[in-house]
């Protein structure tokens, strides 16, 4: 790595630590020719195989995009976007595998999307899954209200053991 200041070849590391819940190292060194201190970042690469087998990096951007065309006309920022791509990303590392087939990080990406909004949800799903009837979607739809109580009453009863 060289040095960002006189291009010096030669750094010396001077510190490091995992960030990140331990799926980065930071690395704080020291320029052997000027002295000067800077950072560099390590992270594993994630590997995405597509059904083609072609492989491609993990992209949280790629999360983004895909989610936010289901979520167009609902309630969603883009804040909600990011945190989601997030979790996607930090369920997909902490399986710790290098590579993964592509339709996991779809699969990555239902559950946070269910929390966030229902309507959106079902669409990414649709496409997803591949829905081809109608009854596809009420299956789903049935799914997703009893996945919609069980976290309404879960809030109650959290509610309560705080009320006590
Ligand atoms: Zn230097």
């Amino acid at each position: 790595m060289r040095c960002p200041f006189c291009r010096h070849a030669d750094s010396r590391v001077v510190d490091s630590r995992e960030v990140d819940e331990g799926q980065a190292i930071r690395r704080r060194r020291s320029c052997a020719s000027c002295g000067r201190r800077f950072t560099t970042s390590e992270t594993m690469v994630l590997a995405v195989v597509k059904r083609s087998g072609v492989t491609e990096q993990f992209s949280r951007d790629k999360v983004v995009s895909g989610v936010r065309r289901a979520c167009q006309g609902r309630p969603v920022d883009d804040d909600a976007l990011q945190q989601l791509a997030q979790r996607v990303e930090e369920s997909i590392r902490s399986a710790g595998l290098a590579e993964i087939p592509s339709h996991e990080v779809g699969l990555a990406i239902l559950g946070p999307l269910r929390e966030l909004d229902g309507v959106a949800y079902l669409r990414f799903a649709s496409v997803y899954r591949s829905f081809s009837s109608v009854e596809d979607f009420e299956k789903e739809i049935a799914d997703l209200r009893e996945a919609m109580a069980g976290a309404a009453a879960q809030k109650d009863s959290d509610q309560r053991e705080d009320g006590d």
